[in-house]
């Protein structure tokens, strides 16, 4: 598979809620050990809320970034917290860049996806090493990025974001919070793993199980 069309798009973001539910008591245990701890629930419910949107038989998305900008949209309205407006705006982002185009290469969609990420950065001023989300998707999109360019297709692709970003997510632990609730715990958030790395990681595992099946 090389092109990614809008079922694609609605097979994966419905994966990703299926997997926010499932994991949504992983996500909040981290969150209370370094934050608030409502992650699972601001994912689960965000990402339910984008299913029922994408679902909903009126305005069923006819490509990938009308899908991606209503996914988008539905976060940024649903979701509070630091990370409703980041993937929101990102998936919005991601969403404009690709267009109205029935489907798109996946050179395309990782153009998309580089420009998506940098909205995550713009909007929350966080660069990797800070212990965010930004530790999981900025090597996710490297990795989805040099596999595109060097030709490969997407289900490739796709397997060497996540793989990227379960390495960044890991890579969280020993780091010490410098940007969101974390960093206010100083040098006690160091030993914990982020919890919007890890979701980022669910999103990228996500894209790798729907560009297979
Ligand atoms: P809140 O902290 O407002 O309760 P969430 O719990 O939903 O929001 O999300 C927390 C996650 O958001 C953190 O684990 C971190 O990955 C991410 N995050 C917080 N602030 C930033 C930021 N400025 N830039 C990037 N990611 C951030
Ligand atoms: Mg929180
Ligand atoms: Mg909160």
């Amino acid at each position: 598979r090389d092109v990614v069309d809008s079922s694609l798009v609605l097979d994966w973001l419905r994966r990703v809620s299926t997997a926010m539910h499932q994991h949504q008591h992983h996500l909040i245990d981290l969150d209370s050990a370094i934050g608030d701890g409502d992650h699972g629930f601001n994912m689960a419910r965000g990402f339910a809320a984008v299913r029922v949107t994408l679902d909903a038989p009126s305005q069923r998305p006819a490509s990938p970034g009308t899908a991606l900008m209503a996914a988008g949209t539905t976060l940024v309205s649903v979701v509070g917290g630091a990370a409703g407006p980041l993937y929101g705006g990102a998936f919005r982002t991601w969403g404009a860049a690709l267009g109205t185009a029935t489907e798109v290469s996946t050179l395309r969609f990782a153009a998309g996806l580089t420009a998506a990420l940098a909205t995550m950065q713009r909007l929350g001023a966080a660069v990797p090493g800070d212990k965010t989300m930004i530790d999981a998707c900025s090597p996710a999109v490297g990795a989805f990025r040099d596999a595109a360019e060097s030709g490969a297709g997407l289900p490739p692709a796709a397997r060497a974001a996540a793989r990227a970003a379960e390495t960044g997510m890991l890579a969280t632990i020993p780091l010490q919070a410098r940007k969101g609730r974390a960093a206010y715990l100083g040098l006690r958030s160091i030993g914990h793993q982020d919890p919007g790395a890890t979701s980022a990681c669910y999103v990228f595992r996500a894209l790798a199980e729907a560009a297979e099946a």
